[in-house]
């Protein structure tokens, strides 16, 4: 399936200088990403770590990858010799991880924090409290290879326009007053929010990062399972 290139053009001139798109190649074939590599997109986002680690060492070195699904702590070590931001980070244990294995590759990895400002249960993401007791760990033991760039969160799957608005903004509000925390580890500058079905939204609620995958690829269609 070839890439949509007038739809990414339109993407990239709404989003303007100021605003990264994060393509999301997920199930996506390497050579779809060489596609829109070609016409100049750099930031890619995947979902998978298997997929992920098969995809990179095909694909040019340049590109900025980007974890945008939910890690698994054991997975970490797989991921951390490249990639350039993983955004799903939603526990203190998984930030603690990368921080080992961002060491063991002598770097220093750039992460966001999940937010659950959706109210499916199946979001993953810290909420309010637990937002504040990870800045508490952070304040009394800093970490000295992982850096939080911001926040990253998932609206409602829904058609109701001013609920998802509600909820970028609800997210919006916490990045305001996150970013004002004096914490070594918080250098914030980047608010990921918006997708193929609600970046506009996103965007008029603040948010600097897109990660759009089937406007511009196509429909996914998932392997199915057998057996
Ligand atoms: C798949 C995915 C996207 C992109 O979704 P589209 O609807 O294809 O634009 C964005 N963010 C996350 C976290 C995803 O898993």
């Amino acid at each position: 399936m070839p890439v949509d290139e007038q739809r990414y053009k339109q993407i990239l001139s709404e989003l303007g200088e100021a605003n990264t798109l994060v393509a999301v190649s997920k199930i996506k074939p390497a050579e779809d990403i060489r596609e829109l590599y070609d016409l100049g997109q750099r930031d890619f986002g995947e979902n998978y770590v298997q997929e992920l680690v098969e995809k990179q060492p095909q694909l040019p070195s340049d590109i900025r990858w980007h974890f945008i699904g939910h890690l698994q702590t054991n997975k970490v070590k797989y991921i951390a010799g490249f990639v350039h931001l993983i955004q799903g980070v939603d526990s203190y244990k998984l930030l603690k991880e990368i921080d080992k294995q961002a060491a063991r590759n002598n770097r220093v990895i750039d992460c966001l924090l999940q937010v659950h400002i959706a109210q499916e249960e199946t979001k993953f993401g810290f909420d309010d409290a637990e937002l504040e007791s990870l800045a508490n760990q952070l304040a009394a033991a800093p970490l000295e290879h992982i850096i939080i760039r911001g926040l990253m969160g998932m609206a409602s799957f829904t058609e109701d326009k001013e609920k998802v608005a509600a909820e970028y903004l609800s997210l919006k509000k916490r990045y305001d007053s996150l970013s004002r925390l004096p914490l070594v580890n918080f250098k914030f500058s980047i608010l990921s929010m918006g997708m193929s079905s609600d970046y506009p939204i996103a965007l008029r609620e603040g948010s600097n990062m897109v990660r759009i995958g089937s406007m511009i690829f196509g429909k996914r269609v998932y392997p199915v399972k057998t057996g």
